[in-house]
């Protein structure tokens, strides 16, 4: 665990990841730790996989595959087209080097270690200095009512391709689950100075992270400024189901429905310039830029937005004779 992280960045998997590389790469080195959903992880072959902590790993080490945004640029199918042949289930694609991670992760997992640890050990071997934490070491299970019935997460969204209306979430094992000492220490901590809610999906990414016991009050508790770039640009999703998700649940997509879901967690947002006079109508603290992430430069200019957002709210809560420059 780096003690130094200045940054606490909150993310689910491909929308989060891309402002946790922005972040990583406007930050020193160090200076940046991720907390990951992991509603998402499911024993699948007999392997533990965890998408979105993956999703995280391969982008801050330059691994990822571009287009996809998720799983190995350098890949392989070796596997898989045996598995096919063999007749085992298809659906969730597993490429050679990726398949690597997932036996060794169920081989530790299986021999007592906590996911923490065996995470940190592939930032590591991936040569990654950020600090990727899963929001906790025992599983919690993202399920979803729908009208195809009650779904385990990569079933709804890779074999059904989010087709089906969502009723209704779950997060089984959340009441379970603890905040893991080492987000505890690095939210203690000193150093750091802001945290940063991903434009990731709010109702599947995000909240499953928030529905561990004890995680938001000690997200408060660290009294630094809490920043959300907002997923939505003029009410469409940029990728995945969030704005059809949201319709389902019989809410608007749009930037209220974001402001209002996350409360009085969030102190600012980040939104797109096309949202401006809307952040500027609900009297919420914020910024206003592109926040469509396509290159290196967009990643670091919504990274930029953030901290300076997250500095300016640090400057106006400071005691008078002590702001921040
Ligand atoms: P998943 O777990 O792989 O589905 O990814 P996330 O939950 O982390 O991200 C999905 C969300 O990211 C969607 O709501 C997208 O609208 C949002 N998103 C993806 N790319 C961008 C982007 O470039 N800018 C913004 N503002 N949102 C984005």
């Amino acid at each position: 665990m780096k003690a130094q992280a200045k940054v606490l960045a909150i993310s689910g998997g491909v929308g989060g990841a891309k402002l946790a590389l922005g972040l990583s790469r406007v930050l020193g080195a160090g200076e940046l730790a991720v907390l990951v959903n992991t509603g998402d992880d499911f024993t699948h072959l007999g392997l533990c996989i965890c998408p979105d902590l993956d999703t995280v790993l391969y982008t801050l080490a330059g691994v990822v595959h571009p287009a996809q945004g998720w799983g190995r640029a350098d890949e392989t199918f070796g596997f898989m087209a045996e598995a096919r042949r063999q007749g085992a289930p298809d659906w969730f694609a597993l490429g050679d080097r990726d398949l690597v991670v997932h036996v060794e992760r169920t081989r530790r997992l299986a021999a007592g270690e906590r996911l923490t640890h065996i995470t940190a050990d592939f930032a590591r071997r991936f040569g990654v200095d950020t600090t990727i934490l899963p929001m906790s070491d025992t599983p919690v299970a993202t399920l979803l009512d729908t009208d195809a019935g009650q779904l385990e997460f990569q079933h709804y969204f890779v074999r059904l391709r989010c087709e089906p209306a969502v009723r209704a979430l779950e997060f089984r094992g959340a009441s379970q689950a603890r905040p893991t000492a080492e987000l505890e220490t690095l939210l203690r901590s000193p150093d750091l100075q802001a945290i940063v809610l991903c434009p990731s999906n709010p109702y599947l990414s995000i909240d499953p992270i928030l529905a561990v016991p004890g995680l938001r009050a000690a997200l408060r508790a660290a009294r630094v400024p809490l920043i959300a770039v907002s997923p939505l640009i003029g009410g469409r999703a940029v990728k995945g189901p969030t704005a059809k998700i949201m319709g389902e649940l019989g809410v608007q997509a749009d930037l209220a429905t974001v402001v209002r879901h996350y409360g009085s967690l969030v102190d600012g947002y980040v939104v797109d310039r096309v949202d401006e006079s809307a952040a500027r109508a609900l009297g919420i603290e914020f910024t206003a830029t592109q926040t469509l992430m396509q290159s290196l430069e967009d990643r670091e200019r919504v990274a930029d937005a953030s901290l300076e957002l997250a500095a300016r709210l640090r400057a106006a809560a400071a005691p008078s004779g002590r702001r921040a420059s």
